[in-house]
């Protein structure tokens, strides 16, 4: 079988940096789950639903048309054939994107989709249930842990200075509703390696992980 990273933690843990760099050492292709559920909530809010209503949101989940580029380097997210990389990561989505991913029949149709990237070849998969629900079968798992501030930091230089969902604040609560919710709860997978990145450089916590591949 191929080889397939899972990568898990809470937001500006280092996720990102971390699998794209693994993917990229290791020429493996790399899956950012969190766009995907990022774009399914740019639609819904597009599309004028209701985020905080799950019956409606269920009601159209199955009309987005989600595409993930793969490539490490360059990884994209298209919405209904629209290139939406930027889009997802305003702060309106990220204020909703805990209630959609919430919703049952959301986590439903992006596992079926991931599972489709995930049975295609060598990957590097990021997210908050991936080692735990959608690839329990990985060979390696990571779990990476951040210090609030250091994780804080880490999303205003990913969102901008002005974000108002880069404080330390709205990232407990994002964890308190992703670790909280009864569907695929954010939990440090069976398996997993903890790292927790706040002490070390990127290279050293790619390194790390690469190390626990190539074992
Ligand atoms: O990683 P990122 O911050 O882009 O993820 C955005 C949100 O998507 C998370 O706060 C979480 O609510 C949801 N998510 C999830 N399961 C995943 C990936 C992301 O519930 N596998």
């Amino acid at each position: 079988a191929h080889v397939v990273v899972a990568v898990d933690g809470p937001s500006g843990s280092g996720k990102s940096s971390t699998a794209r760099g693994v993917a990229r050492t290791l020429g493996l292709r790399y899956l950012d789950t969190g766009a995907q559920f990022r774009a399914m909530t740019l639609w819904m809010l597009d599309h004028d639903v209701d985020v905080a209503d799950p019956a409606a949101v269920a009601a159209c989940v199955a009309e987005p048309r989600i595409e993930s580029g793969t490539d490490p380097d360059d990884p994209t997210i298209d919405l209904d054939d629209a290139d939406v990389g930027q889009a997802v990561r305003s702060d309106d989505v990220t204020a909703a994107v805990s209630a959609v991913a919430s919703v049952p029949e959301v986590r439903q149709r992006l596992l079926d989709l991931q599972r489709e990237y995930i049975g295609a070849g060598g990957i590097v998969v990021e997210g908050r249930d991936i080692g735990s629900v959608v690839a329990p079968e990985a060979g390696v798992k990571v779990y990476l842990t951040a210090d609030p501030a250091a994780r804080a930091a880490r999303r205003r230089a990913e969102a901008g200075e002005g974000s108002t969902t880069a404080s330390e604040q709205d990232l407990l609560r994002r964890d308190h509703i992703d670790s909280s919710r009864v569907t695929a709860p954010l939990t440090r997978p069976d398996g997993s390696v903890h790292i927790d990145t706040t002490g070390f450089t990127l290279a050293e916590v790619v390194a790390q992980v690469v190390t626990l591949v190539k074992d």
